[in-house]
């Protein structure tokens, strides 16, 4: 019989919550996200379980992380799978707080990264980390966690929460996981439903494409004006097969600086966005060069 899980509908629930638990030298775990939870959020959260005596899954769509003419109103929701999910990955407790509370009227606070959040999406999605970064932290301030668990999918989102923790100096570690992948490559997204069949035939594409990229930059040792070459002409295939190719960016972390030429011991993140259709996918690789 799989363990029931407490439900906290509301901040003051969930505040409530924390003062009462005594954790002693328990660890507590976090796990953020928006629902329409996948085998990507599960590892998360297995991976959460297996680090600390408690977890914690938030699911919230953040309305402050989207655009204008963005799919907030159309983003899956799924709740009766997610808690399914929450249950069998042994979740202790599930925060669902709404839109109202979260941001209630007259809520004027916001947190902005100003460095890590400006190329790759922030440069096309203007006011999105500003919007992760401010639930991200109330959700700290809320939950108190010792680790929060990322996935590196959304790689941009891990450097720029890190850098916040680092420069705000959060209690609190965090943890990136790997991107947990369809058979064929495509990355986990709650957002593949929306796939055509067609475009879900192509979309294992832009893994391919990075991988291509990773060989033909690494292992060719190539100097700067072929890697941005290398791009080009990435963008200029996958545009020929039916991707609309927002950007395709070599960037050296950790702080996502431009890349002038690649050097040994450093590490790279290799990142892309994507329509296919109207359905924005993200993907990259991160490279260390040794
Ligand atoms: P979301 O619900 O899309 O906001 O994602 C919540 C968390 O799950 C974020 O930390 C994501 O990076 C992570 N995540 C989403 N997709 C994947 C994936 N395919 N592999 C690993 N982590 C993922």
């Amino acid at each position: 019989m799989l363990q029931p899980f407490l439900v906290l509908n509301t901040v003051k629930e969930a505040l409530e919550w924390r003062a009462s638990v005594s954790l002693g030298d328990k660890k507590l775990g976090f796990v953020p996200t928006m629902g329409a939870l996948h085998d990507g959020h599960s590892e998360l959260l297995r991976t959460a379980k297996k680090n600390s005596d408690f977890v914690v899954l938030s699911i919230f769509v953040n309305p402050n992380q989207f655009s204008e003419g963005e799919d907030f109103e159309q983003y899956p929701v799924a709740l009766d799978r997610d808690l399914k999910i929450a249950e069998e990955c042994g979740v202790d407790v599930v925060f669902l707080p709404s839109k109202l509370d979260i941001y209630p009227e007259n809520y004027s606070t916001f947190v902005k990264e100003l460095v890590l959040s400006e190329p790759l999406c922030g440069e096309f999605r203007s006011g999105h980390f500003s919007g992760v970064a401010t639930v991200l932290i109330k959700f700290f301030n809320i939950i108190q966690p010792h680790c929060a668990y990322f996935g590196l999918k959304d790689a941009q989102q891990f450097f720029v929460v890190s850098k916040i923790v680092k420069d705000l100096n959060l209690n609190l570690h965090l943890e990136g996981i790997p991107t947990v992948r369809e058979k064929d490559g495509l990355a986990l997204s709650s957002r593949n439903i929306y796939l055509s069949d067609k475009d879900r035939e192509l979309a294992p594409r832009i893994y391919e494409e990075l991988q291509k990229i990773k060989e033909k930059i690494f292992l060719d040792k190539t100097s700067s004006s072929s890697i941005l070459r290398v791009l080009t002409s990435s963008v200029f295939t996958l545009e020929r097969i039916g991707f609309q190719v927002q950007y395709l960016k070599l960037l050296k972390l950790p702080y996502l600086e431009r890349v002038e030429n690649i050097s040994i011991g450093n590490t790279y993140l290799l990142a892309i966005a994507v329509y296919l259709g109207n359905t924005r996918l993200i993907d990259n690789i991160i490279i260390e060069y040794i």
